[in-house]
């Protein structure tokens, strides 16, 4: 919210070296460089802003944005008049508003399980944000509403709503079992060691295997509350995330969307063979499986010669 006021990404020198301050892998790429670069660590820079601008920037910051931000500064001895806000690499976000991936949705916002539809940050509606999870929110209700009217009420299949709820539930049989902050903190790190770009196959191949085995671990994890059920259970969606974003990552052999999926063996972009989506899906054994899927034509003029934001890996 401060690049309207003319705040901006600076290196250490104070000098600005991104060329589009919005939110991108290939962004993200420019940062990841100037911070290997010598001229890290880098930072939000408002000291050449005056006064009042400044003012407006804490006063819609701290007052709606991050309440807690003011004194977080303050406990530092830190001004936005006098100081920039050193900016890092966070850990990887999975899915999210911020990414390209997530559940598979067409147009109408139906996901490939029938009577199911998804929008928002956990639907595959590329950098959506806040406009796209409410716009296609509408979408996926205004569709599911004119579904719902010629659905016969289905009685709901008590065998697998049991196993269901014996599976979620599970944890809270062994309250003594490992605790979910030490399960999620170790498969965080796991993911941080091994999924975060520049990709490395071989390290890629060993976080699979980590990965998939972990599921055991998941099961001994114990809850005590509903609280401790609820992030046991949240484990075991980030388990999938990872274990989706490194076959889907090793699957993929170029280099696409800066930073985001660099790797280091095929360094280069390939859009004759990778122009594509990759999507997963479960096989009828349960197993997950790969494909690719053709992108669909743009509908408004789009001249992407003009458009181009393409950071060099090297
Ligand atoms: C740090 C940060 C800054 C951002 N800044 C901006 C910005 O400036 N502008 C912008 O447009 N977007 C921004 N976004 C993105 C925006 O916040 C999200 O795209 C948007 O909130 C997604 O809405 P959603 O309803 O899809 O998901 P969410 O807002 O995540 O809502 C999902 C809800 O489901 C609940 N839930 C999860 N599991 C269960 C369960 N099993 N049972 C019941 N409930 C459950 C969660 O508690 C949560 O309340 C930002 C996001 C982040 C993280």
């Amino acid at each position: 919210m401060a690049s309207p006021f003319g705040a901006y990404t600076a290196n250490a020198e104070g000098h600005r070296f991104i060329n589009c301050d919005y939110w991108s892998g290939q962004m993200m790429l420019e940062v990841y460089k100037e911070l290997n670069s010598g001229n890290g660590p880098v930072h939000l820079k408002m000291y050449h802003l005056d006064d009042d601008t400044i003012a407006e920037i804490e006063s819609i910051l701290w007052a709606n944005e991050r309440p807690s931000r003011g004194r977080f500064h303050e406990g530092r001895g830190e001004s936005y008049r006098t100081h920039g806000v050193e900016m890092n690499i966070s850990e990887i976000g999975l899915c999210s508003g911020h990414s390209a991936s997530g559940v598979w949705v067409n147009e109408r916002a139906e996901t490939t399980v029938p009577d199911l539809y998804a929008a928002g940050d956990m639907a595959s509606v590329p950098h959506n944000y806040m406009i796209g999870a409410f716009v296609y929110g509408r979408i996926a209700e205004e569709n599911a509403t004119d579904y719902l009217q010629g659905l016969e009420h289905p009685e709901p299949n008590a065998h697998f709503l049991a196993a269901e709820q014996a599976r979620i539930y599970h944890p809270l049989t062994q309250p003594n079992g490992i605790p979910h902050t030490q399960v999620e903190y170790k498969l965080r790190r796991l993911v941080n060691d091994y999924l975060q770009p520049p990709k490395s196959p071989h390290k890629m191949a060993i976080g699979l295997e980590k990965f998939v085995a972990y599921t055991d671990t998941l099961t001994g994890m114990g809850a005590r509350d509903p609280h401790e059920l609820m992030r046991c259970n949240e484990i075991h969606f980030i388990r999938d995330c990872a274990e989706m974003a490194v076959r889907a990552s090793l699957y993929r052999k170029e280099t696409r969307w800066g930073l985001y999926h660099y790797r280091l063996d095929y360094p280069d972009r390939n859009d004759t063979e990778w122009f594509c989506h990759v999507n997963l899906k479960k096989s009828e054994s349960g197993e997950m499986t790969l494909f690719k899927r053709p992108v669909e034509p743009y509908i408004v003029d789009v001249d992407l010669k003009e458009e181009v934001y393409d950071v060099a890996v090297r």
